[in-house]
């Protein structure tokens, strides 16, 4: 069952809460490096998604969260159509 760029969006927004397993990291990681996309997608929030996978402790703060998750939604709103 191949994911969708979209099925990893909403994955990333687990990223940035630190709630994913390495494994899932990896496989992020993978698809960004093979997917323009989401590589633009995440640009903004790559020290945050490294930090995460290489198992330090991050937390952000709640609102930098919500502004990353927001600004996240937008572009992915404004680049493929509001998903449901
Ligand atoms: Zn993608």
């Amino acid at each position: 069952m191949a994911k969708k760029c979209k099925d990893y969006v909403s994955e990333l927004n687990d990223y940035l809460d630190g709630e994913l397993a390495p494994e899932l990291c990896q496989e992020i990681e993978k698809h960004v490096g093979k997917c323009e996309n989401c590589r633009i997608m995440i640009n903004s929030m790559k020290q945050t998604v490294e930090l995460v996978c290489e198992g330090k402790p991050t937390q952000l703060p709640q609102e930098l969260q919500v502004r990353l998750n927001q600004a996240l939604k937008k572009r992915w709103d404004a680049k493929f159509g509001k998903q449901k």
